[in-house]
């Protein structure tokens, strides 16, 4: 690092908070290096209340860009210049791109997602997903998969708080994509069979299965799966959730959150730098499994 720093290197920036747990950091430094890029990136502990005053840093100090996690990804845009149009429908900001003074908001965690996917051979275009979740993750994956051109998406979520968001969700790709979106309750299981057993693909995009639900989850029983259908989830701590061991028993194809993870970072990477990712090299470099 001592070497490469020089006065000319570019800042990219992480604000979050809480956030030196991030993993984000190790990923982009490790990119930059491989391609010998000049550029640097930094984790800054950022809530709401010093939010306005970080995205004027990444002006004032001409910043390249920077991430945004929680809990200001759905507040910064009102201190950004535009938005990309999935942030926009989204509702949330987890890339930012200087270019010259201009910022710009962007969401790379439904195109991490569906690059994922792709990077699997999984082709869900033109078909049929049934997706659990309706909080930032699952409003990502669904949003992009709609403009990506998924047929269909039924979306699953228990009536809690998080409930008005997926309505909101669902009308948004009806209104604005050629993807027919519905929303279901998740505790009607007959329906949660009925629709995944219409689909090529069946997603968990909540919390559960992680820590403080780690072994859990809402399928109970191997009956939800088929040998044919693909089973991914978000969460890549622990790599095989509950979900995915049920449905690696039965057989399927299964995805972990990894993918996503080093996707939705690979896609910012090259919002700042023009250049992908040597995603093969970060595979091996963080042990990425997925
Ligand atoms: P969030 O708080 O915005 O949403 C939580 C979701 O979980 C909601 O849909 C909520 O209804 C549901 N939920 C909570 N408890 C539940 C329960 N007991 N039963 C059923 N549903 C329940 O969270 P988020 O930011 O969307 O994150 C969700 C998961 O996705 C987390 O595990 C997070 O680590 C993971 N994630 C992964 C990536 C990645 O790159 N792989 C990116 C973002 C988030």
């Amino acid at each position: 690092m001592a070497e490469r720093i020089t006065g000319y290197t570019e800042l990219v920036g992480l604000i979050a908070y809480p956030i030196r747990h991030s993993s984000s950091p190790a990923m982009q430094n490790e990119a930059f290096a491989k391609l010998g890029l000049d550029y640097a990136y930094l984790a800054f502990e950022v809530d709401n209340d010093t939010l306005e005053d970080a995205v004027k840093a990444i002006r004032t100090l001409k910043m390249r860009g920077s991430n945004v996690s929680m809990p200001n990804k759905t507040v910064v845009h009102k201190y950004l210049d535009a938005v990309s149009p999935a942030a926009e429908l989204c509702g949330a900001v987890n890339t930012i791109v200087n270019d010259n003074g201009k910022l710009t908001g962007h969401i790379t965690d439904g195109i991490g997602y569906m690059q994922a996917l792709k990077d699997n051979d999984i082709d869900v275009i033109g078909k049929k997903m049934t997706i659990v979740g309706a909080g930032g993750a699952a409003t990502a994956i669904e949003i992009q998969a709609a403009l990506d051109g998924v047929a269909e998406i039924s979306i699953f979520n228990r009536k809690d708080e998080f409930w008005d968001n997926a309505v909101k969700t669902v009308e948004k790709i009806n209104n604005n994509t050629k993807c027919k979106a519905q929303l279901f309750d998740l505790q009607d299981l007959d329906k949660l069979k009925e629709e995944v057993e219409g689909s090529y693909l069946f997603a968990n995009a909540t919390g559960m299965g992680m820590k403080p639900l780690e072994g859990q989850t809402y399928v109970p029983d191997k009956s939800f799966f088929r040998k044919d259908l693909i089973v991914t989830d978000v969460v890549y701590y622990p790599r095989e959730t509950e979900f995915l061991r049920m449905a690696k028993e039965v057989g399927c194809k299964t995805m972990n959150g990894l993918g996503m993870m080093l996707f939705q970072g690979s896609a910012a990477f090259e919002l700042w730098t023009g250049q992908p990712m040597p995603i093969e090299y970060m595979k091996e470099a963080l042990d990425i499994k997925y």
